[in-house]
């Protein structure tokens, strides 16, 4: 059940294509694209075995980063 870290090689990507990435300490998050004309609708989404999520709407990337945080 415990979530893995994200792999190097898939933040590197997140970095190339993701307008924005969030480090997050849970696993549960939402989504609203942030501020003004960029939002969108409130969306979740659940960290799964990937340790990162990409927003549907507007490709912001969460990724799963427990305490330790960014992953070496
Ligand atoms: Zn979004």
């Amino acid at each position: 059940m415990a979530v893995k870290s994200i792999s190097p090689d898939i933040l590197d990507r997140l970095k190339q294509t993701a307008p924005e990435i969030s480090f997050v300490e849970q696993t549960q998050i939402s989504c609203d694209g942030g501020n003004g004309a960029l939002g969108h609708p409130r969306v979740f989404y659940t960290i799964g075995d990937e340790g990162y999520v990409e927003c549907q709407y507007c490709d912001r990337a969460f990724v799963y980063a427990p305490r330790q945080g960014l992953p070496a």
